[in-house]
């Protein structure tokens, strides 16, 4: 089967600084990909170039069309979608208002299919529904990340690219993420997942990419990479990369 997304050899930088050196992934219909990685090895810079938002060297397929040399605005239109690590939320408008802003992401989208899509997120995520002429600003960290997932399906993704969804949360919303993650692929969402908790993308993945410097050093199906001794010693054990802020981030 074609894959959805399918990266090939994909270069991107800054200036003359040079980020990401000649990367390949692939993406499956249905399924999630994650990319697991250090601080620096240039996950959000390979996110920015699949989305366009970087000048980049190589070449990108996305639903069976060549969009190398699209806009990020016709990416969108074209159904990839990117989650951002800063999750830019509007702040002052409401919980609703942001998830309406989502749908507008993508103009093809009629109103009826606006409804729908905020009935969905709503059935998704109650505790949105409840919240919804609740200020952004104002939500907890968990509730803006599923915030940002929901504004994020308002726009009815076929490519759903998410970065570090947990970073910043406590560790019982972390297991709830993942949950929120797994759930998305049961319902047929298809996911690109930057993560540095190694543990919780390799579980709820069917591959992963292990990207260091800017290269993918290791790849394959998700569980063989968590049985992979490198993967264990420098992502899975007690010590290793994953130290940030003093905490080890490698449980979810
Ligand atoms: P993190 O997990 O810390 O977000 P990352 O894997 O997403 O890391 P990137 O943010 O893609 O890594 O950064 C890859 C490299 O590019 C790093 O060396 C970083 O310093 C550099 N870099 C990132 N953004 C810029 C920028 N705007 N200008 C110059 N260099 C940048």
């Amino acid at each position: 089967m074609t894959p959805l997304l399918e990266a090939n050899a994909l270069s991107a930088g800054y200036g003359a600084v040079s980020a990401l050196h000649g990367i390949s992934l692939i993406v499956e219909q249905g399924l999630i990909a994650s990319v697991v990685g250090p601080n620096g090895a240039g996950k959000t810079t390979m996110l920015n170039a699949l989305m366009g938002l970087l000048p980049a060297k190589g070449s990108v397929r996305f639903a069976g069309n060549d969009v190398t040399n699209l806009s990020p605005e016709a990416r969108l239109e074209a159904g990839l979608c990117l989650i951002t690590e800063k999750r830019e939320l509007f702040g002052t408008m409401s919980v609703e208002d942001n998830l309406i802003l989502g749908a507008f992401a993508r103009r093809k989208l009629g109103r009826k299919s606006r409804e729908n899509s905020l009935d969905e997120v709503f059935g998704r995520f109650p505790r949105l529904k409840e919240r919804r002429r609740q200020l952004a600003g104002t939500l907890s960290g968990g509730e803006r990340q599923m915030l940002a997932i929901g504004r994020a399906l308002m726009s009815k993704p076929r490519l759903l690219m998410m970065d570090e969804p947990s970073l910043g949360l406590a560790p019982l919303i972390v297991e709830e993420m993942f949950r929120v993650i797994s759930d998305l692929k049961d319902d047929g969402v298809s996911i690109l997942l930057v993560e540095q908790n190694a543990r919780g993308a390799l579980a709820v993945s069917e591959r992963a990419y292990v990207l260091e410097l800017g290269q993918v050093v290791l790849d394959g199906p998700s569980d063989e990479l968590s049985r992979d001794k490198r993967v264990i010693d420098a992502y899975l054990g007690t010590r290793g990369h994953l130290e940030r802020n003093g905490q080890n981030v490698a449980r979810p």
